[in-house]
């Protein structure tokens, strides 16, 4: 693993955060200490050397699975107008796949035990996006995303527009005072996915959609934000790490 490269790769990544987090001050859902988006910031690098050792391993039983699906069984078209339904397509895929994923990190204590890392963040702000547990993409890797290459044979300009759309992920976690109100049916937003992070128990098991709210609608887990609510966040059972050993090691810590 070439630990440099890994490092100078995620610039792109931190510069995005650091510009959030400026627009953030602008009209903050909550008052937050800097050093919350700093430990954040940090466990993005440690985040992105683990990943760097090991996607390349995973990435080996994708492949056998994709070939063996003879490079995916579904052909999207990568011109005209058929790039944008082949696009919708696969966004609309890949979302109910994130949505299924996200439903079973909370509904089995294994999985939860990696996603509440994601969730024990009481500063909830656009840096909180890349916290996640180091083990989780590589399960998702082997479940979803492998599902995902089996299904469809999808061309370089419709996974380039997906993982475009993927820094959405970064506005919806942002600590601003935006929300759609009655369109929140529509698309993910700062507020819609605050009331999912919300540390009240009458929040808890909503809002589990990454980017279409419409799957939360069909499964029985949509919550419309009310006006002017923007709730506490974190976990009511568990302290936030300590620090960066403690985030390794948190399905393992105790309380
Ligand atoms: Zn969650
Ligand atoms: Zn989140």
């Amino acid at each position: 693993m070439d630990i440099k490269a890994t490092l100078l790769g995620t610039i792109p990544l931190l510069a995005i955060f650091v510009i959030a987090l400026l627009i953030e001050r602008i009209n903050p859902a909550q008052v937050q200490p800097l050093k919350s988006a700093g430990f954040n910031l940090l466990y993005t690098l440690l985040y992105a050397l683990a990943q760097a050792a090991i996607v390349p391993l995973v990435s080996v039983a994708t492949v056998v699975a994709v070939n063996a699906a003879g490079g995916g069984w579904i052909d999207l078209p990568n011109t005209g107008w058929g790039l944008l339904l082949g696009f919708l397509l696969y966004a609309f895929t890949l979302d109910f796949m994130e949505y299924l994923f996200h439903r079973a990190q909370h509904r089995f204590p294994v999985m939860w035990a990696m996603h509440s890392f994601h969730h024990s963040d009481t500063a909830l702000n656009a840096t909180t996006t890349s916290r996640h547990h180091w083990a989780e993409n590589g399960i998702k890797m082997l479940t979803i995303f492998m599902l995902a290459g089996v299904i469809f044979k999808a061309n370089s300009a419709i996974v380039g527009l997906y993982a475009a759309i993927s820094f959405y992920n970064v506005f919806s976690h942002m600590n601003i005072r935006i929300g759609f109100g009655r369109m929140s049916f529509i698309l993910n937003s700062p507020q819609y996915h605050r009331i999912h992070h919300s540390a009240l128990p009458e929040h808890y098991d909503c809002n589990f959609a990454g980017l279409f709210p419409i799957f939360d609608v069909l499964f029985g887990t949509y919550r419309q934000p009310r006006a002017g609510e923007f709730p506490p966040t974190g976990l009511d059972d568990k302290k936030p790490p300590s620090g960066l050993i403690d985030a390794i090691i948190w399905p393992a810590r105790a309380k």
